[in-house]
Order: C-alpha cells, then structure tokens, then sequence
C-alpha cells in the first residue's frame, strides 16, 4: 500500500477496512471512506470532481494521489440470447472475460479472478492456456464495477421509456470466470467483502457464489473469513477419474473435499453445496457413474447442477448427448438429490463455461475472428429459455 510519486494508489483495491486505514494515513475520518465508497462503487463515480460532498481540499488530495481504474475493456460482445461479453486487458498480452447473462428474475454477472489457471483441468479451456497471474482486487472488483456501471445505464434509460422497472440489473455475482479463486485468495477476500459491503454492493450472501475445484485449507478460511454460497467442481464419482479431469484431486482426494464440504455448511449462508458436473461423452456419464455418485454424497446436504461440457478447439472430448444427460440426471433426482441442467448460455459468442480463453495477444487476428464470428448464422437461439439452470 506504499504510494509513489508517479503511481497513484488505484482505490478499487480497497474493501472497507484497507480504504479506511488508507483515508487514517491521509489524516482524514473514516466516514470519508464511506462516502468515497458509495461514490465510487454505487455511484460509479471515477472523477474525483464530482465527489461534491468531500471537502475540496480532499478531493485536490485525491486527485492528485489516486485513482479509480478498471480493467480496459478490449472487446464487447452481445449474444443472441442477450448474454454479453467483455473482453479486458489485464496488461502483457493477458486478457480476462467477464459474462453477463440475463434471465427474467435476475441478472449474473460471471467474473475471472486469475488471468488463466494452474490448476490444468483436461476438459477447461482456461486451464489449457496455463496460469498467466493472479487478478487484483481492482482487477477483480473492478469487471463488477464496470458492469455496472454499463448496464446500469442501459437500465436507467428503459426506466425512462418505460421498459425497466429498478436500474438494479446485477442482482447475483458467481466467481466462475476465468481461474481458481482459491488460489488467489488474498486479491479475491476483499472484493467479496466489497460485493457485500452496504456502502458498495450490497449483495447477500445468497447471491454471490465462488466455485472452487477443491483447494481444501482455503474453503476452510472462506468458512471463517466470508461465507458466500459454494459451489464445488466435482466432475468425477472416484478419485481415479477426478486425477485425471482435475488434477488437483490428487492433492485434495474426494474424501477430503468432502469433509471440507460438511465443515463450509456449518456457516454456509444456503444448507446445501451445489456440486458442478460437467457431462463429458464416455468419459464420466454412465449410469454407474451416477449411482457412484449417489453413494459418495449420500452424507452430505447438496444439490446437482450438470453442465452439458462447452467443447473449445483440440479439446479432443465431446459433450454427452441430451437423453444421457436426462438419463443420469434422472438416477441423481431418484435418490432425492435435487439436479438442474446448466442452460448453455452465449455459446455463440465462446462466453459458455470453460470456453473463456482471453486471448489478446494478437489483437488483428482477435477482431477478425469476432467479426466472422457475428456473422455467424445462430444455432443457439432455440436452446435459450427462462433460466441458467433449469430443472430436468
Ligand atoms: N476454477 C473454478 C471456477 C471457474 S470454472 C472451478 O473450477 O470451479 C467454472 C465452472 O466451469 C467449473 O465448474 C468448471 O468445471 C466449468 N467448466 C470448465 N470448463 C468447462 C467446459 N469446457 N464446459 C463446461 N463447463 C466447464
Ligand atoms: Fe482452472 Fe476451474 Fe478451468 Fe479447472 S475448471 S482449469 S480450476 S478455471
């Protein structure tokens, strides 16, 4: 938190506390970081001029010492369905996606926070670009921020034509972009406290979800420090198969991730862990598989949401057909175990789960892929339907 002559402090890297231990060395009073909070965050206020309830002498402070910089935005993409997807420059040819995706009821923001990841799951087209770095807070926070403010302002001019009722158009967050949240849990604490924090979002609990592909002593720090809403990659019925589609598995074997599981819902804001599924043909979708599953979680209060597998170029794996996937499905909701299908949303813009790669390297052959891309005829308009998740 040392500030240089030339590098302003970026204040999106502040949660409540560090922004109020920041404003204490500037000798100013803590309100002043609640009312730089709400500006900032709830406001979406980036020029320190406009801050017009902070003396003047603060916000000269401000203006000359800070800043309030967001991840560039590289590309911007609308699905048919209305899932929209920002590209964004991370700096050193790294790229990051953020996704929002509409539904009647609620809006889900999809965020990254590593720019790819180490973790190498066989079936995850981040995991295949390897790990670049970790996001920081204001890289993380700031996709939140961003959106936002975008939507929020599409929002504010439906309410004037009368096509909107709130401009609250994010109503969930889900940490289920780009790498694993786990392993960069020092940058990704203060932006959930940020999502949750009155002054700045005022998300509950309920509405903000991190997926982990199982790093066990962090899901037990999240217990103590934030306890969101979990979802856990599970992917596989043993641990054999789970060491070759999440090779974290053989650090963190099923019998540990699950206790880590039981351990989270003594303080989980929801009483069930949702276990993630990918359906791969052949690979982890028999009907042994399904029974095998029932077995290993029959101790624990989950629930099932499969994801018909997003395919990305030289995966060499292939999505389960519909009736398998129903078909499994089936087995899970016969033991009582609550399953949804994971909706297959914005595939027609690669911003479906595990399709977000973030390339940026080479930014003419990025824009000419795009442009062929929309002018793609659309396959995906008759999967779209009311809900990300719908029960079978
Ligand atoms: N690293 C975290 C969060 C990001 S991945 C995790 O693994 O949980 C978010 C979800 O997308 C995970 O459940 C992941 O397994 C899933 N996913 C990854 N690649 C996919 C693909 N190609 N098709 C469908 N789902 C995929
Ligand atoms: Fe990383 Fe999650 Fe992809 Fe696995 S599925 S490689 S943990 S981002």
């Amino acid at each position: 938190m040392t500030q240089g002559l030339h590098s302003p402090v970026n204040l999106l890297d502040f949660d409540s506390s560090s922004l109020t231990e920041w404003c204490a060395q500037q000798g100013e009073k803590p309100f002043r970081a609640k009312q730089l909070l709400r500006w900032i965050h709830q406001s979406g206020e980036a020029d320190f001029s406009a801050m017009t309830d902070l003396a003047k002498s603060l916000r000269q402070k401000l203006i000359e010492s800070a800043e309030i910089r967001a991840p560039q935005v590289v590309s911007d993409h609308v699905s048919t369905d209305g899932t929209r997807k920002w590209l964004l420059d991370v700096g050193k040819g790294n790229a990051i996606e953020s996704v929002f995706i509409p539904e009647t009821r609620r809006g889900t923001l999809c965020i990254s926070t590593q720019a790819g990841c180490a973790v190498n799951c066989s079936f995850c087209s981040t995991g295949k670009q390897g790990f670049n770095r970790n996001l920081t807070t204001g890289e993380i926070i700031g996709q939140l921020w961003w959106a936002n403010n975008v939507l929020g302002a599409v929002a504010a001019e439906e309410i004037e034509n009368g096509e909107h009722e709130s401009d609250r158009v994010i109503s969930n967050v889900v940490l289920m972009g780009m790498g694993e949240p786990l392993l960069n849990y020092d940058q990704v604490l203060p932006a959930l406290r940020l999502m949750l924090d009155d002054n700045a979002y005022g998300l509950s609990k309920r509405r903000v979800t991190l997926s982990t592909s199982g790093v066990v002593p962090m899901m037990d720090r999240l217990r103590d420090d934030c306890p969101v809403a979990l979802a856990v990659s599970l992917h596989a019925s043993n641990d054999n198969l789970r060491d070759e589609l999440v090779p974290l598995n053989r650090k963190y074997p099923l019998r540990e991730l699950l206790s880590a599981c039981e351990r989270y819902l003594e303080r989980a804001p929801r009483d069930f862990i949702t276990f993630e599924y990918v359906m791969l043909d052949g690979v982890n979708d028999s009907d042994a598989h399904a029974r095998e599953l029932v077995a290993l979680t029959r101790d624990i209060s989950c629930k099932f949401n499969l994801i018909p597998f997003n395919p990305f170029p030289n995966s060499n794996l292939g999505r389960s057909p519909r009736d398998r996937i129903r078909a499994f499905g089936q087995i899970l909701l016969d033991a009582g175990i609550v399953t949804t299908i994971r909706k297959t949303r914005g595939d027609d813009i690669d911003a479906a789960c595990g399709q977000l790669a973030g390339e940026v390297k080479d930014r003419t052959r990025l824009s000419e892929r795009s442009m062929k891309k929309r002018a793609i005829p659309i396959q995906t308009a008759k999967r779209v339907e009311d809900s990300h998740e719908g029960l079978i």
